[in-house]
């Protein structure tokens, strides 16, 4: 016979902590607890399969379950001395729903069930009139909405009427007489709006709550909490039904929650609150204000209350004990929900507790160093994305906050500054030493210097994929975005927002964690990169296979990579070293130049500067890895626009400003993703590769002298779809590595390699291998290439799919097996079929993302490159995918 329901109690249990996918995670927690002989109040869980067959058989049950509940609840009542329905000592009960994975607030719990007319006198002769029906009209108020679905507001209003009429101000000036009379009008209510009576069946009662728990696994609030978490409709909810302990039995009871560590700060320290004299609903509804658990805890909070410890100091010690071995048993901080009853401990509920990124850090660090687990453990333990957290400066939670407007959390951090609102202001005001944050309607690449050097940048268009959003991102500053209740008249260099207008000049401060826009400068917590998280990372770098590189190509950022633990560069973007003010005008000319001559003759003067930039960056890396890119976009890109700009370049050019116009309209890109850009640019103006080569090459001698480390730099040809295209780049590249070690009488080592960005170049990938030393894959645009949707075109597209839950991850986000995943493992494989020891890495956007870094374990890339920001999430997240991945291995031999 199938089973359907598990008991617990009296120090056994038929499950056990591994059933969680049986018995829900409560089920299986309680159980566990039982197991270990811990005080719980004995009960049953109807398992989860219950749910899928009610689910798969129009709402009805299985036919054994009758049958089997009804066993439990005896076996439940022999264990607690009472029966269910008992007239003259009746078991109470709650009834609570119990996932696989947390769903909070999916449904809400029903205490007390079994109580009715005649079962209430039973409870009120034993002892307290009062306290029975208390519980009592607790129990209609629940039920009814719960399981009747009658909305709480109607029963607080018949209180709170009362109350006036009587002149009651708290709900504890109510005695047992006025209770009845309150529930003489519940349970008029109760008719009047369902045209039945409050069901005085216990057995009714408690099938009913059953149903609405399985039914709750339907309800609107449950499907949108899955969809966003992830939890498969398939795993059902199990339903747990408990003796009720009660801790509002007097000055002696009292009900609680606990952290066994401070989930804020992860010290070894028991953490929580608890009310005397109330239920567990009190204690989470704040209507009371809960007493600390540990003494140690009052004198810190300065409370004047009492805290457990002084005054239930036996129930206290067990507590605590409890709490230990818990700990020890689980090996994690766990959360624990705890009910005194008449000076007896009752354990109700244990979990691993949610934490901030900082406390699982010192948890995580603290257990491993106490023996309780490995390495490996403590480094899967931490969600990488959670390390942004503390990567940047965030708003100290004490500080006051003006709110003016709120947009997207772009990017994370926050930060203060003047208002500037173009980026000319925002670099002169650097240059004078001052902070500001860049307010644009919305950015273009032309705002790259003033995004560098502005503190924040706040949009009012544009979502968090916006070109202020992604560049941020990589910058590593903070960003809100799409503030759309923000005007900003550029002509007056004002912004209105919350009712206030403020100019240029005026100090705000940005929350990029949680899109805020704020009034004035604001206190700020700086990030903490030594202590546990240094620890962490150490351990991370011993177990990863993969290395870290940065996408870096200002000499801030390779710094600040570098800090963050970047071994090298992977991808460096020469065209945003074309877009400094200072060259702007150079790159101008010679695009707009007609003939080779002239492009020579701008490029001479880039030749300097481009070198110096090589060279700081060289010096930088000290003898690491370095990747850079050849020209890439679209040379329409960095064409002049304004009348100004136009007129500028035609002076530096000697050429009439007509002329240039045209010639800018001839370049328009119109298909800047595929069009003229990439390897197809070298191809055509050779000499614009060759002046890079030389930069890069007199730099590689350069900074090598001075650091005596010298970088062997990777020189990488973008886009390129078949090997030819890159051949001949190829040969530009050798011919200048040759010519520039004559002159200057060194050898130079090099490699020259290939971006894998197209589809094409992924199926070409053999043949491109013999002749390219490496390959990086490009996956933004291979991403775009392969669904053929620009990025903000995908997230309109796609976004019905994923809410529907037809896609089940946003592609653009995380390189899936399916898809752009399934090209990066072919060309690595038909590379290394050709090339074996062809390196391999990946500069996307996905590789600073942790399931992308999973994935490129599995096909054994040899590095992934990401923003300096990103940096350390990689390092961590290149750990995990290494232990993970090794597991596997293990497990499939
Ligand atoms: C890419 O396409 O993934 C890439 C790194 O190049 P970019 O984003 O500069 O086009
Ligand atoms: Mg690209």
């Amino acid at each position: 016979m199938a089973k359907w329901v598990y008991t617990f109690g009296d120090g056994k249990a038929e499950g056990a902590a591994e059933m969680k996918a049986l018995l829900g995670g409560k089920g299986a927690n309680i159980a566990e607890m039982s197991n270990l002989g811990l005080p719980v109040p004995p009960g049953f869980t109807i398992t989860t399969e219950v749910c899928t067959y009610f689910y798969a058989h129009d709402r009805q049950y299985p036919a054994e379950l009758r049958d089997q509940v009804s066993a439990a609840l005896d076996h439940v009542g022999q264990l607690a001395g009472r029966r269910f329905g008992d007239v003259e000592d009746p078991l109470l009960v709650s009834v609570r729903s119990g996932a696989r994975a947390s769903m909070p607030g999916m449904m809400d719990t029903v205490l007390n069930l079994g109580l009715s007319d005649l079962t209430v006198q039973a409870v009120a002769a034993a002892g307290d009139a009062r306290f029975a029906y208390d519980s009592y009209r607790r129990f209609i108020t629940m039920y009814s909405n719960v399981v009747l679905g009658l909305d709480h507001h109607h029963f607080e209003e018949i209180l709170q009427t009362y109350k006036d009429d009587n002149g009651y101000s708290l709900d504890t000036d109510l005695g047992a007489d006025d209770w009845k009379e309150i529930i003489v009008a519940y349970k008029k209510l109760v008719e009047t709006e369902l045209g039945k009576p409050f069901p005085q069946d216990p057995h009714e009662q408690l099938w009913g709550a059953i149903g609405a728990v399985f039914g709750s696994w339907m309800n609107a609030r449950a499907i949108t909490y899955r969809r966003l978490h992830d939890i498969p409709e398939s795993w059902g909810t199990a339903v747990n039904v408990q003796a009720m302990v009660f801790g509002n039995m007097g000055e002696t009871s009292a009900t609680g929650v606990a952290f066994t560590r401070n989930p804020s700060t992860g010290d070894k320290r028991l953490y929580g609150e608890f009310l005397v004299n109330a239920q567990g609903e009190d204690v989470v509804a704040g209507i009371r204000t809960p007493q600390d658990i540990t003494e140690a805890a009052r004198l810190e909070s300065g409370s004047e209350r009492p805290s457990l410890e002084v005054l239930m100091p036996e129930a206290y010690a067990e507590f605590s004990g409890i709490c230990q071995t818990l700990e020890l048993h689980y090996r994690d901080m766990q959360d624990v929900e705890f009910t005194i009853e008449r000076g007896k401990l009752w354990m109700l509920q244990t979990r691993a507790g949610k934490r901030t990124t900082k406390a699982a850090l010192k948890v995580a660090v603290d257990m491993c160093r106490e023996g309780l687990i490995s390495r490996d453990e403590a480094i899967l333990r931490i969600d990488p994305a959670g390390l942004d957290q503390l990567l940047h400066p965030t708003i100290d939670p004490s500080a006051e906050r003006t709110v003016l407007a709120k947009g997207l959390p772009a990017s994370p951090g926050a930060a203060s500054g003047e208002i500037v609102f173009n980026s000319e202001d925002a670099v002169a005001a650097k240059q004078a030493g001052r902070k500001v944050i860049l307010v644009r309607i919305e950015t273009s690449p032309e705002d790259i210097h003033g995004m560098h050097a502005a503190e924040g940048i706040l949009t009012t268009r544009g979502g968090m994929t916006s070109h202020a959003a992604v560049v941020a991102r990589g910058m590593g500053k903070p960003c809100v975005s799409g503030a759309g209740s923000i005007r900003v008249d550029y002509t007056a260099e004002t912004l209105t927002a919350g009712g206030k207008t403020l100019r240029k000049g005026d100090m705000v401060t940005i929350d990029g964690g949680s899109g805020q826009v704020l009034a004035g400068r604001v206190p700020m917590l700086q990030p903490e990169l030594s202590g546990d998280f240094a620890t962490l990372m150490v351990w991370a770098d011993a177990a990863r296979r993969m290395g870290v590189r940065t996408n870096a190509e200002t000499p801030a950022d390779a710094r600040a990579a570098v800090q963050f633990g970047a071994e090298g560069i992977g991808l460096s973007r020469t065209e945003h070293m074309f877009f400094d003010e200072g060259r702007i005008v150079a790159v101008r000319e010679m695009i707009l130049a007609d003939d080779e001559k002239g492009r020579r003759q701008a490029l001479a003067k880039l030749l300097p500067m481009q070198r110096a930039d090589f060279v700081e960056l060289f010096e930088i890396m000290k003898g690491k890895p370095v990747t850079i890119r050849l020209l890439d976009p679209p040379l329409h890109e960095f064409l002049p626009k304004t009348e100004e700009e136009i007129a500028e370049v035609a002076k530096g050019l000697g050429v009439h400003p007509q002329k240039l116009r045209e010639r800018a309209e001839e370049l328009h890109e119109f298909n800047p993703m595929l069009g003229f850009r990439g390897c197809r640019l070298a191809i055509s103006y050779p000499e614009i590769a060759e002046m890079q080569a030389r930069a890069i090459f007199e730099a590689a001698v350069e900074a090598g002298k001075a650091t005596g480390e010298p970088v062997v730099p990777e020189v990488m040809v973008p886009l390129v779809a078949i090997r030819q295209e890159f051949d001949l780049v190829k040969a530009r590249i050798d011919a200048m590595a040759a010519a520039v070690s004559k002159e200057k009488g060194v050898e130079i080592k090099y490699h020259v390699g290939t971006m894998i960005e197209l589809p094409r170049a992924c199926l070409q990938a053999a043949d491109i291998a013999r002749t390219a030393e490496f390959f990086s894959f490009g996956t933004n645009d291979l991403t775009q290439t392969t669904y053929g949707l620009s990025r903000d075109d995908a997230a309109q597209f796609l976004g019905p799919y994923l809410q529907r839950g037809i896609l089940e991850q946003d592609p653009f986000v995380t390189l899936d097996q399916v898809g752009v995943g399934e090209l990066v493992k072919i060309a690595a494989e038909r590379g290394r079929s050709v090339r074996p020891d062809i390196k391999l890495g990946i500069c996307g956007e996905h590789g600073g993302d942790p399931a992308s870094i999973r994935f490129c374990e599995t096909v054994a890339l040899d590095y992934v490159s990401c923003s300096p920001f990103r940096v350390p999430i990689a390092r961590l997240a290149a750990a995990q995918a290494a232990i993970e991945h090794g597991k596997a291995a293990v497990s499939e031999a």
